[in-house]
């Protein structure tokens, strides 16, 4: 099959979260099963030409080749792409998002007939890229070139839709016949992701419990109207990891390589990250690593709320993060409290990131709301045990056979968790076979690649 990969963010070119991590690894998993496929993403300023060895195909687009032969191209544009973020700043998102995306969907459907790349399907990622398919079942309806290209849909976070002023709408190049309530209008503005929603032929969420989720109130965050009228083309498939980045045995970023079979690195791993956080070395406590956005999706409200007495535990708590304020500034003032105890690194830093995962004993990962998470899978082939709140696709992947859940989203619950999980650690005999058995679980990208596969030939099946 031929399948075009449309995201905005892509491992390894450029990454704010688990989107550019799936949208990095899909491709390779497809490319690995024999099907033909390609990746169009924005080139921001930090992907840099010499680094990635990129191409030049056209006035306004590159290329790069990962996997085998799998070629990503960038849609250049100074004037939107050529900027320190990649959505926005400290300041906030860039006010012209919607001129920005919507250049990129736009360009993308041209490249494709440029280079003569005729898809059998196209996959989108997350609202940025969900003009794809409402261009092409509207200003693409009648063209031959595209008759029997199919869409699918893939919505990583619900949260995130795309929301602009109505008066944007004309930028959009499309009729105002489309801006309805059966199209891209929610209460009276534009709702990016609505209209990918409703276009594609199909729509996918990141974990089989989040799929049902989003279809309730509680978590639909709006929309979950829209998913029940379309229930019968929604799907929730797990996101698969690259084992290829993430293992312990290979990976080039921590201090010591280790294996379920011989697990004498990772304590080095421990060691190294004492020293990197400044904290003493204690092989008395458990390490505690968290590795997330700083906001209250991620469980920062209860951990804000309970971190004074978290840090009286026996324990020691490393964050990497950047997010909201509120929360640095929270976390920041406990780090001067207890120095001993919780030490920070507000940043966004890949290779530390790898050693958090590899040197903690237990990754805390309290998501109020959870599309599928990859911290927690990350952990467990790291042998690190995760403690999570259940829901979405924390729900999907931990239990109590390969880690700690907590059912009642609050403060208190996760204490108690914390204090059940720092008990546990003390019988090293028992916590020894657990961390073995973490690592067995095999969430790569396999099982996910071939549900996609099914999920695709299904699509091509629709009128
Ligand atoms: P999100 O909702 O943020 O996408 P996921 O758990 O699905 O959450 O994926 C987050 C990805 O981003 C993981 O690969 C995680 O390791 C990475 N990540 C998050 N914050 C940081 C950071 N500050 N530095 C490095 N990597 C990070």
């Amino acid at each position: 099959m031929k399948i075009v990969v449309c995201a905005s963010e892509v491992v390894p070119f450029a990454k704010t979260g688990g989107l550019a991590d799936v949208a990095g690894a899909l491709p390779l998993a497809l490319e690995e099963r024999g099907d033909d496929c390609i990746v169009i993403m924005p080139k921001y300023k930090s992907i840099l030409d010499s680094k990635f060895r990129i191409q030049r195909l056209k006035e306004d687009v590159s290329y790069a080749t990962i996997g085998k032969d799998i070629k990503v191209y960038f849609i250049e544009n100074d004037v939107y792409f050529n900027r320190d973020g990649l959505y926005g700043e400290k300041t906030g998102d860039y006010k012209d998002n919607l001129d920005r995306f919507a250049f990129y969907c736009r360009r993308a459907l041209a490249l494709l007939k440029e280079i003569g790349f005729k898809p059998d399907i196209i996959h989108v990622h997350d609202w940025q890229a969900c003009l794809v398919p409402v261009y092409l079942k509207t200003l693409y309806a009648n063209d031959f070139f595209y008759k029997a290209t199919r869409t699918i849909l893939t919505i990583h976070n619900i949260g995130y839709q795309g929301l602009f002023d109505k008066g944007e709408f004309p930028k959009l190049g499309l009729d105002w016949s489309v801006f309805n309530i059966e199209g891209l209008e929610y209460y009276d503005r534009i709702n990016i992701l609505k209209g990918g929603m409703v276009f594609a032929d199909v729509v996918t969420t990141v974990s089989p419990t989040y799929a049902k989720e989003i279809q309730t109130r509680e978590f639909g965050f709006g929309l979950e109207g829209v998913l029940n009228k379309r229930r019968n083309s929604v799907y929730g498939i797990l996101n698969g990891l690259d084992y290829n980045i993430w293992n312990p045995e290979t990976d080039k970023f921590i201090a010591r390589n280790f294996s379920a079979k011989n697990l004498a690195g990772k304590a080095k791993c421990r060691e190294e990250l004492e020293e990197i956080f400044k904290l003493p070395k204690r092989k008395d406590v458990p390490l505690f690593g968290i590795v997330s956005r700083l906001a209250e999706q991620k469980g920062f409200d209860i951990l804000a709320e309970g971190i004074d007495e978290i840090c009286h535990m026996d324990l020691q708590l490393v964050i990497l993060g950047t997010g909201d304020l509120k929360y640095h500034l929270i976390m920041e003032d406990m780090a001067k409290k207890y120095p001993h105890v919780i030490s920070l690194a507000l940043k966004f830093d890949d290779p530390l990131a790898h050693k958090i995962y590899a040197g903690s004993d237990l990754f805390l990962m309290p998501s109020k709301y959870e599309p599928c998470g990859l911290g927690q899978l990350i952990s467990l082939r790291y042998g690190t045990i995760p403690l999570v709140f259940k829901t979405g696709g924390l729900a999907d992947t931990v239990n109590k056979n390969n880690g700690f859940v907590f059912d009642k989203y609050s403060s208190d619950e996760l204490i108690k968790t914390i204090k059940k999980s720092i008990a546990a650690y003390q019988d090293k005999r028992k916590w020894g076979a657990l961390v073995k058995k973490a690592m067995e679980y095999d969430f790569s990208w396999e099982e996910s690649a071939k549900h996609y596969l099914n999920l695709y030939a299904k699509a091509k099946g629709k009128k």
